[in-house]
C-alpha cells in the first residue's frame, strides 16, 4: 500500500472513532482471520454491580444482620485497595447500605485471583475458586439436613446467569458468594455476527469463571471460550493461535490485558481502558460500540485490496 492510501485509511479509521497508531497495524488488520475478545469491559459495559449475597450453610441462620454487616464492611475495607472493577462493585454496594468500613490491618492483592488481608484482627479471602485452592480453603459440602438441593448450586446458579460468583472466606471458612453481573454491551450480538461473517474466528478470553464467560457467550453468539485464564497466561494463548497460522487480533482493556494487546498482531484497546492497555495497543477505540471492530477490518481490507 501506499503510504498516501494508508493515510486516508488513518483518516477514515478516525472517523469510525479508531486511533490508529502506526499504519502499518491497518494493513495487518486487512489479514486478521482471528479476534480474540476480553470480556470484562470489552463484550461486557464494564459496569459492574453486586446484585446477590448467599450466606452458605449454617452461616444464613448463625449469622446475626450485624454480624452480616460487619463481615461485608470488613471486606470493602480491603477492598477498596484494589483497582479491581469488581473490588469497586463490591465497595460501592457496601456503602451504599450505609455499612461503616473499618481500618484495613494488611492487604494483598493476588492478580487474576482476587485479595487478601486482616481486619480486626480476622483474616480475610475475596475472590475465585483459585484462591480458595491457594489457600486451601475446604470447598462447599451438601449439607445433610439442608432443605437446598446443593449449596454448590448458588454457586453455579449465578454464573450461568453470566454473573461473576465472588467467594468469601473468612478465618479460613467459605462464608458467602457474592454475585456481581455487568450487562452486556446493547450491540455485542450483532458486532460479533457481523465480524463472523467475514470469515473471522472469535474467541472469548477471560480470567473470569468458566460458566459465567461459556452464558456470556451464548448471549452474543461466541462458540470458542477460554476462561479462568491468569494475566500471564492470556499473552500465551494469542501465540498459540498464531502458531496455528492465524493472524490474531486483541481487544481488550485490562492490564491483565497488556502483555496479550503487545503480542497480538493488531492490538486494540478500549478508549475507557486503562492506561497500560492502550500504550501496549496498535488502535484505540474511543467508541464503546463493538460494532466499530467489524467496520474496522472491512475497512482495512476495502483500502488494502484497492491499493494492490
Ligand atoms: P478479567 O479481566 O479477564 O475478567 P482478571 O484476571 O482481572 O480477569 O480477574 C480474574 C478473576 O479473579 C475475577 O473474575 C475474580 O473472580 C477474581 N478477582 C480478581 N481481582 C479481584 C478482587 N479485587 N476481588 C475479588 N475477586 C477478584
Ligand atoms: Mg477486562
Amino acid at each position: 500500500a501506499t503510504p498516501m492510501s494508508i493515510m486516508v485509511s488513518v483518516g477514515r479509521a478516525a472517523q469510525m472513532g479508531v486511533l490508529v497508531k502506526n499504519g502499518e497495524a491497518l494493513q495487518s488488520a486487512s489479514k486478521v482471520d482471528c479476534v480474540v475478545l476480553d470480556k470484562t469491559g470489552t463484550v461486557t459495559q464494564g459496569k459492574p454491580e453486586v446484585t446477590d449475597i448467599h450466606w452458605h450453610g449454617e452461616y444464613e441462620q448463625a449469622l446475626s444482620a450485624d454480624d452480616k454487616s460487619a463481615l461485608l464492611g470488613a471486606i470493602a475495607s480491603l477492598e477498596q485497595h484494589s483497582e479491581h472493577p469488581l473490588a469497586n462493585a463490591i465497595v460501592s454496594y457496601v456503602k451504599q447500605a450505609s455499612i461503616p468500613l473499618p481500618a484495613t490491618e494488611i492487604f494483598t492483592n493476588h492478580q487474576g485471583k482476587g485479595i487478601e488481608g486482616r481486619v480486626n484482627y480476622t483474616d480475610y479471602l475475596v475472590g475465585n475458586q483459585a484462591l480458595m485452592t491457594a489457600f486451601k480453603v475446604p470447598p462447599l459440602t451438601v449439607l445433610a439436613n439442608s432443605n437446598e438441593t446443593s449449596e454448590l448450586d448458588a454457586t453455579a446458579h449465578f454464573a450461568k446467569q453470566g454473573k461473576t460468583p465472588i467467594y468469601v472466606a473468612e478465618a479460613g471458612k467459605l462464608v458467602a458468594t457474592i454475585a456481581i453481573a455487568d450487562p452486556i454491551k446493547a450491540d455485542a450480538k450483532e458486532a460479533i455476527s457481523a465480524i463472523r461473517s467475514q470469515g473471522i474466528r472469535v474467541v472469548l478470553l477471560t480470567g473470569d469463571n468458566p460458566q459465567t464467560a461459556q452464558a456470556v457467550a451464548e448471549q452474543v453468539g461466541i462458540e470458542e471460550v477460554i476462561a479462568g485464564v491468569l494475566p500471564e497466561q492470556k499473552q500465551q494463548h494469542i501465540k498459540a493461535l498464531q502458531q496455528q497460522g492465524h493472524v490474531v487480533a486483541m481487544v481488550g482493556d485490562g492490564i491483565n490485558d497488556a502483555p496479550a494487546l503487545m503480542s497480538a498482531d493488531v492490538g486494540i484497546a478500549m478508549g475507557s481502558g486503562t492506561e497500560v492497555a492502550i500504550e501496549s495497543a496498535d488502535m484505540t477505540l474511543l467508541s464503546h460500540q463493538l460494532i466499530v471492530i467489524a467496520n474496522l477490518f472491512a475497512l482495512s481490507r476495502a483500502t488494502m485490496t484497492n491499493i494492490k
